[in-house]
């Protein structure tokens, strides 16, 4: 077994998916600090599909950009990523709607109100380009207390031992586990447990 923790190191949380949310949840955690600026968590995250930044994911499900509105840009904000996702996505100011097979020309626009009345607008971006994004900030971590570990996937949960079960070409490890967060997305495999 894969023993992550002493009991005098930071807790152990362990991210079952690396997509958006896993990874900006993976990013907040790891830069929690205690008052002596120790962090606060080792984060271990195990997503079953390829590294984004060598292999894109895009042609197997996901082909829209995802629309970041108030909400996620506050969280993106509050996470402290929103000059990363500017710079990388695109400005939304306008949404057109096609109803009933209306050609575009006879679309309906409607205006975004800037967010927050920062001037910012919704911003919209690609699944990948966001992970990317968000991947490429992990590097600037110089605790280096996150671990993404592609082409991992969980399947096997043991919580009365708070142990999981990754297996990665072929091989199967399992990992201990202070505090477990399924980030897996549409049809989870965690919640299904
Ligand atoms: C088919 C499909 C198409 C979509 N297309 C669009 C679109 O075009 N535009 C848009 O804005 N939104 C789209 N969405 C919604 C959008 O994908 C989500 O809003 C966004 O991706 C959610 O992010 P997430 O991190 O919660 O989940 P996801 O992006 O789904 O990420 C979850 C990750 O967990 C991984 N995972 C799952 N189970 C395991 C496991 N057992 N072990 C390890 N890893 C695991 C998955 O491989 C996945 O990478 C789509 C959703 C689906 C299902």
């Amino acid at each position: 077994m894969t023993n992550m923790t002493k009991s005098s190191e930071p807790k152990n949380v362990v991210i079952i998916g690396a997509g958006p949310v896993g990874l900006v949840i993976a990013w907040t955690l790891a830069r929690r600090k205690d008052l002596q600026g120790n962090p606060l968590y080792n984060v271990h995250v195990f997503e079953r599909r390829p590294d984004p930044r060598t292999t894109r994911h895009a042609d197997e499900a996901y082909s829209f950009n995802i629309m970041l509105s108030s909400r996620g840009i506050k969280t993106i904000r509050e996470a402290g990523l929103l000059d990363s996702f500017v710079r990388e996505g695109a400005a939304c100011k306008q949404l057109l709607f096609c109803i009933g097979g209306d050609d575009v020309k006879n679309g309906l626009f409607w205006e975004f109100d800037p967010v927050f009345g920062t001037g910012d607008h919704y911003i919209a971006m690609s699944r990948d380009t966001m992970m990317c994004t968000v991947l490429e900030e992990m590097e600037t971590i110089s605790e280096k207390n996150i671990h993404v570990l592609f082409n991992a996937s969980c399947n096997l949960f043991d919580f009365e031992n708070a142990n999981i079960h990754v297996a990665t070409n072929g091989v199967e490890k399992v990992y201990h586990y202070d505090l477990l967060i399924g980030a897996d997305g549409t049809f989870p495999f965690t919640c299904s447990r």
